[in-house]
């Protein structure tokens, strides 16, 4: 699992952004006239920061997020590409390799998990490194993706009415160590199940809940 987006796939991203390359067909209709995406017109550009690891070092990359808007009633919805998050500097990628490194082992602690063969990735301007507290973060924002979650469980079992899926989800348990509140415990095991389906959906589908259904559910 990459530790984070790639420089490459940002420039890429960004080179379709300065070619107006961009469409808003992935975006829900809006909520509040029912006008379907594809009528949506480009509407702002946000600078944004993102966040990725290469080398082990934490480096800055800037690009910029499209907001487009809705012509019937001027709402405006945010276009995620498939390595931005809401809310997030680092990428999608460091968000699920880190909350993976956590949650799917159940001897993992939080610094444990933080750790790549033996080291911390860190920020090359200071001695700061990336925190076992942002871990325990990108596990509680990846646990509320619980839309995109049954809209992803629906399609597999659509497309293959036999699949495992309900019971796999329904056997994940997280080490009685691992949290002391029962809320804890949901959200690692909300995530644990996350997984679960994401795997699922991308040996269906060949594509990420992240990029089929989490842009159209939960982030705009
Ligand atoms: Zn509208």
């Amino acid at each position: 699992m990459p530790l984070s987006a790639t420089l490459e796939a940002i420039k890429a991203y960004q080179q379709q952004l300065e070619k107006n390359k961009i469409k808003p067909d992935n975006l829900p209709p809006c909520p509040r006239c029912l006008v379907e995406s594809a009528f949506f017109k480009e509407h702002a550009y946000r600078d944004r920061k993102f966040l990725v690891i290469i080398d082990m070092l934490v480096k800055t990359v800037l690009s910029a997020l499209l907001r487009f808007k809705c012509p019937g009633c001027g709402k405006t919805f945010t276009y995620y590409p498939n390595f931005a998050l809401p809310h997030k500097h680092y990428t999608r990628q460091t968000l699920t390799h880190f909350s993976r490194a956590y949650v799917q082992n159940p001897e993992a602690t939080y610094q444990k998990a933080t750790m790549v063969d033996g080291s911390l990735p860190g920020y090359p301007d200071d001695q700061q490194t990336l925190a076992p507290s942002s871990i325990h973060r990108f596990i509680s924002s990846l646990s509320r993706l619980t839309t995109s979650s049954q809209k992803a469980i629906d399609l597999v079992l659509q497309e293959n009415p036999a699949s495992a899926i309900c019971r796999n989800i329904a056997n994940q348990r997280v080490p009685r160590q691992k949290f002391k509140s029962k809320a804890r415990e949901n959200i690692l095991v909300q995530c644990l199940r996350f997984f679960e389906i994401e795997t699922l959906f991308q040996h269906t589908f060949k594509t990420s809940i992240f990029t089929k259904l989490a842009i159209r559910w939960e982030f705009s």
